[in-house]
């Protein structure tokens, strides 16, 4: 059973891409990252598969992510690591600091990149 668009509720809108000299950019994720495929269809990207998995420090979640342009298949990491300081005798959700890092992987889990944080 495949529900797509709740998988695609699991996809950030943007990255943030840390420029050498320039600060950051912003970027959809809503695009293909495969080499040699310039797709930036939204449509065309069809997410099929989650894979969750979480321990003390991080929680990671692998979206498996299909391009009808190139018939390619690609795996975007989400890696959100918990809380690295967070003040003492606060309840306030907002001072709990959080770092999500975005990687891509190809097919066969091999990294293509770490593209960037959201
Ligand atoms: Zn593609």
């Amino acid at each position: 059973m495949n529900d797509y668009n709740d998988l695609r509720l699991e996809i950030p809108s943007y990255a943030y891409i840390a420029l050498a000299r320039r600060g950051m950019e912003k970027i959809s994720l809503d695009q293909c990252f495969l080499p040699n495929c310039d797709n930036e269809d939204v449509n065309l990207l069809e997410p099929f598969k989650i894979e969750e998995s979480e321990d003390e420090e991080k929680s990671i979640k692998k979206i498996h992510i299909k391009c009808k342009k190139c018939n390619g298949t690609y795996i975007l990491k989400l890696e959100t690591l918990k809380k690295v300081a967070k003040p003492k005798n606060s309840n306030d959700e907002e001072s709990t600091l959080s770092l999500g890092i975005v990687y891509i992987l190809d097919e066969n889990g091999k990294n293509l990149g770490h593209l960037g944080y959201f």
